[in-house]
């Protein structure tokens, strides 16, 4: 059984399931320094440190924290650090699980169920990744105004240059 190293969290393989309650578990980062940042974002106890089989619940992810890979699995990415939902103090934040419910039918087959949450776990990521797009693009088309005042400003600078050379 895996259970979440949040301490205020729950959420155990025993109690929960991925493809009723959407919610999986991501083990610890073998790298050194990642796995330091994840101990200390936990916010556990001083002597506390995590083993090979800590692992930390998708409710403290963001969802630009996942990614899906070619064959539709959810996967942690690289740079990702639990970040919501770790201590009773912080605001809850909604999860990539908390979504519009499922539509479920009484004579929705089991595999139609799970089938129903995985296209929901998967639209909520799209979604995500559809915002961060725009705020690339965003940042993109102001990068480039700048870029077009600051050519102004410079060629304002080199006509007044040349004004002070041919005056003075
Ligand atoms: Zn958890």
């Amino acid at each position: 059984m895996v259970s979440c190293a949040i301490a205020t969290c729950r959420n155990t393989s025993a109690k929960i399931s991925k493809n009723k309650d959407g919610i999986t578990f991501h083990r610890f980062p073998r790298d050194k320094e990642r796995r330091r940042q994840w101990e200390v974002a936990v916010n556990r106890e001083k002597e506390w440190s995590s083993t090979l089989s800590s692992a930390v619940c998708s409710e403290h992810f963001v969802a630009v924290d996942f990614y899906l890979t070619e064959s539709g699995l959810r996967r942690l990415s690289m740079e990702a650090v639990p970040t919501i939902n770790i201590s009773p103090c912080q605001e809850p934040e909604p999860t990539i699980t908390v979504t519009k419910p499922v539509d479920i039918k009484p004579t929705d087959t089991e595999e139609v169920i799970q089938l129903k949450h995985k296209v929901r776990r998967l639209e909520v990521i799209a979604e995500s990744r559809k915002k961060r797009l725009n705020l690339m693009w965003q940042s993109k088309r102001r990068l480039k105004k700048k870029l077009e005042r600051m050519a102004c400003l410079i060629k304002n600078l080199i006509k007044i240059k040349k004004c002070i050379a041919e005056n003075g």
